[in-house]
């Protein structure tokens, strides 16, 4: 065993996302519909959670088959108590060529003002933060708790202030419904060191109501951000990279677009995905996860789980986005529990 593990498509094991929580104080509309995430839903109870010593070990194993990133996420992953500790536990950490991970976050920024330092401090190395406006009431409305555009704002702005290495914004854009925030955000964070990456709004789980009338395709977006700000393409930054680049020609910046509907990017996705309670998924759109949790709590070694994870891995097949039109499995993890 070791870092060469590939799937049946000749994927490599990349990047593993790992979700630390499924609850979150926002509820989003296209991702935890209040109909559907109400007062009396049952989240997952803290002993089902991994734990940082699990997660930590879980990271380790994937280290060693390759994995060079980690992302947190969640539902809302500065919502998980002590989650610098983490951060510093995961920070150890080192590839077989004793390299330091690159160790990043996606957060709706509610509690980043106050958090950002810790994390830095931590060795979490970049930020991405989630803004769909920049116009209060259509941002209070998407979160759909009324939660004030500018707190989070504060949150970039301190979150600069400490140097990560990267802050990123992810926009999800909904047809009809913050398709006008496009220009605006991206004339927002233009010059200001942050890359925006604009997400077509994808068909995860099957409480948002997805259809294929609210995505606004990214060539779509780039065309509009483009007739005002001329723009170029760009190469991917290294392979299986999620977003397509692009830079103002002016040279203030570039801009990312996540067309996982219009143009998926299976053949070379190498991301795992963990969720909160330590079921390994390989595809966002899988409709049933590997139970890690029972292995490590059955009391395996890191060998039998770096040799689960290998198992696993080799048998991997998925390409969900490509076949999309074709067969959509009926039954889907929501994007709050796997964690984008
Ligand atoms: N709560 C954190 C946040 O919002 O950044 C992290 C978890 S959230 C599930 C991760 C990312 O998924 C966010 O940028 C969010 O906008 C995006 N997302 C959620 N539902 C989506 C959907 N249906 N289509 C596209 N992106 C989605
Ligand atoms: Fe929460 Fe993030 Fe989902 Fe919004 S996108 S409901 S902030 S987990
Ligand atoms: Fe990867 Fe699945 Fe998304 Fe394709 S659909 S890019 S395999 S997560």
């Amino acid at each position: 065993m070791g870092p060469r593990l590939r799937d049946t498509r000749g994927r490599m094991l990349r990047d593993m996302r790992i979700s630390v929580t499924d609850r979150c104080n926002f509820r989003c509309v296209y991702c935890m519909p209040k109909e559907i995430f109400g007062r009396d839903y049952d989240f997952m109870p803290q002993q089902l959670l991994l734990s940082f010593e699990e997660i930590v070990r879980v990271a380790k194993a994937g280290v060693a088959h390759g994995v060079h990133k980690l992302r947190l996420t969640g539902g809302e992953p500065l919502l998980r108590r002590d989650i610098e500790t983490l951060i510093a536990m995961l920070a150890e950490l080192r590839t077989p060529e004793g390299e330091r991970l690159d160790i990043a976050l996606t957060t709706n920024g509610s509690a980043l003002a106050h958090k950002a330092q810790a994390l830095r401090d931590a060795g979490l190395n970049r930020v991405t933060v989630s803004v769909d406006s920049l116009d209060d009431a259509t941002f209070r409305a998407m979160n759909d708790i009324d939660f004030p555009l500018q707190r989070v704002l504060d949150g970039i702005r301190v979150a600069t202030e400490v140097g990560f290495d990267a802050i990123k914004i992810n926009t999800v854009v909904k047809r009809g419904v913050n398709e006008d925030d496009v220009l605006p955000i991206a004339e927002h964070f233009r010059g200001t060191g942050a890359t925006v990456r604009f997400i077509e709004f994808m068909d995860v789980g099957t409480t948002n109501g997805w259809n294929l009338d609210q995505v606004v395709p990214s060539a779509e977006i780039i065309e509009r951000i483009g007739a005002v700000h001329p723009l170029e393409p760009l190469r991917p930054a290294y392979p299986g990279e999620t977003a397509t680049r692009w830079r103002y020609l002016d040279g203030s910046g570039e801009i990312g677009a996540i067309s996982s509907v219009t143009a998926p990017f299976c053949g070379n996705c190498t991301r795992a995905r963990i969720s909160a309670d330590g079921k390994l998924f390989t595809c966002l759109f899988a409709s049933h996860g590997h139970d890690l949790r029972a292995l490590l709590r059955g009391g395996c070694t890191d060998a039998e789980l770096e040799g689960a994870i290998a198992g696993i891995w080799e048998t991997r097949d998925d390409r969900y986005s490509e076949l999309r039109s074709a067969d959509t499995p009926t039954e889907r993890i929501e994007m709050s529990y796997i964690g984008g």
